[in-house]
């Protein structure tokens, strides 16, 4: 490589935008070179001899020795850094202009500006993280809130990584024994028995499932839980709306192709934003326009993973609010409101006739019984799993996970139709593919391995 060229890239790891300090990182096997033609350090030892985990301060300075700005080098030696190549980290002053200068002057130095995310990249190329422990480097970044960022530190420590290799692992010594079984007759090995590839199968699915169940949670978590709030005119939907906005009141938003008449708001309650809905009423109507706001709300209902439907608890309920209860789901939650002036008996009827679900008498005028409302809807879909925090896929690994499923459902099915163990280990070896994508593992190597050392063919 000539003087131009040396192996390193650079890049301004901090904001872009003026703050106390920003870091422009180095990485690569000619990084200390580089920071060395860049960073003078103040104590006798030059960057070259620095050992790995050590800081010096010293003077940013440019090609004709003039001093830019001071700061604070780090070192990192190969293996043991993000990337797991040497790594210099300058911390300078944290103005744009100063750091775009330190940047440049890496460039001259013959750093390569890097790539979106190439030191990741790179620490994923070199080994030092799986594939999902990479893409989670930047769900920890783009965390907006505790659970999100709990399930991108899993992400992150390895656990999605480890839930896939182990059911990896399972269909790889799978296939071992269904390979060795075919390929080595003569060798005498336990037979494989269909009920115990069966097992292995449903195993191996219903964990991936529970993951692609996770998507849609951790995409609510991240987007905000599609709701609306239904119920008849008049039993105070919209004031229950704007008390849950609070003075918090969010941007409004149109709902994408339902312009007209539904207006989405965003909620925050706790760790949880509900993207709500106030809806016309779903009665029956010969008016055109309210028809085409009854069929917006209805589509709405529909698409609606939490349903606020709320009765008017001073009026004993109608045939509509009847017909309301009755389409509740136990996804619903039902709020009987103007608890102020409520009548027992229609309380009593309204509970009578939403047996079930969660119901909260409240007051959207005063705000009595806000809190109940907000505990029951944070804690539903709070609590993902029983340790607080769920893994939460993203589109990539979703769309792998569902690929890697549909094969096991093809080998399931090729095994209970009796077709030939070739046809089973067709779909497994496609399951097991998609899963090794899904990690950024090969397959192929891994599969050979697993036949190799657990029967040792070929002795
Ligand atoms: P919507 O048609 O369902 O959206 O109902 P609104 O929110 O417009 O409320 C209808 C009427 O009921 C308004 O006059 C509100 O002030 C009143 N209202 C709403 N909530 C309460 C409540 O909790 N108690 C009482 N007494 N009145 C309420």
């Amino acid at each position: 490589m000539g003087d131009d060229f040396l192996d390193a890239v650079c890049a301004v790891s901090t904001a872009q935008a003026q703050g106390a300090i920003s870091v422009v990182r180095i990485s690569g096997k000619d990084a200390l070179i580089v920071a060395g033609k860049v960073f003078v350090p103040l104590s006798c030892k030059r960057i070259e001899e620095m050992t790995g985990y050590s800081c010096a301060y010293g003077n940013i300075v440019d090609k004709n020795g003039e001093t830019l700005d001071d700061g604070v080098i780090t070192v990192f030696r190969e293996p043991h850094s993000y990337t797991g190549e040497d790594t210099a980290e300058i911390s300078c002053h944290g103005g744009i202009y100063v750091t775009e200068r330190v940047l440049r002057l890496c460039c001259e130095n013959g750093a390569e500006p890097a790539d979106r995310g190439e030191f990741t990249k790179r620490a994923f190329l070199n080994g030092k993280m799986s594939l999902t422990q990479a893409e989670a480097v930047m769900d920890i970044v783009s965390a907006q809130g505790e659970l999100t960022l709990k399930s991108a530190r899993l992400s992150r420590e390895g656990r999605l990584f480890e839930e896939i290799k182990a059911v990896k692992a399972r269909l790889v010594t799978l296939l071992g024994e269904l390979a060795a079984w075919a390929d080595y007759p003569e060798e005498d090995l336990p037979q494989v028995e269909g009920s115990a590839v069966l097992e292995t199968i449903d195993e191996c699915m219903s964990v991936q499932r529970r993951l692609v169940e996770n998507y849609d949670k951790g995409l609510m978590l991240k987007k905000g839980v599609p709701s609306v709030i239904v119920g008849k005119p008049n039993v105070g939907k919209s004031t229950l709306l704007n008390l849950l906005l609070g003075f918090e009141r969010a941007i409004v938003t149109d709902t994408a192709g339902t312009t007209r008449d539904l207006l989405e708001e965003s909620v925050r309650l706790g760790d949880v934003t509900l993207r709500l809905c106030d809806t016309a009423g779903l009665r029956e109507t010969d008016d055109e326009v309210e028809k085409i706001g009854v069929e917006l709300a209805r589509r709405r209902l529909d698409e609606s993973v939490l349903v606020i439907a709320v009765f008017d608890g001073s009026e004993t309920p109608c045939d509509e609010d009847r017909a309301l209860a009755k389409s509740l789901d136990k996804n619903a939650v039902v709020v009987i409101n103007k608890s102020d002036k409520s009548s027992a008996a229609a309380v009593e009827e309204y509970r009578r006739l939403c047996a079930g679900l969660a119901v909260v008498e409240m007051s959207a005028v005063d705000g009595v019984g806000r809190d109940e409302l907000e505990g029951i809807i944070a804690e539903r879909f709070a609590g993902f799993d029983g340790e607080g925090a769920a893994l939460f896929v993203n589109e990539r690994q979703k769309k792998r996970l569902e690929m890697s499923i549909e094969a096991l459902e093809s080998a399931r099915e090729a095994l209970l139709s009796g077709m030939t163990l070739d046809a089973v280990t067709v779909e497994l070896e496609r399951s097991a593919e998609q899963l090794a994508s899904l990690t950024g593992e090969r397959i192929t190597d891994s599969v050979v391995d697993e036949i190799f050392s657990r029967f040792c063919v070929g002795k």
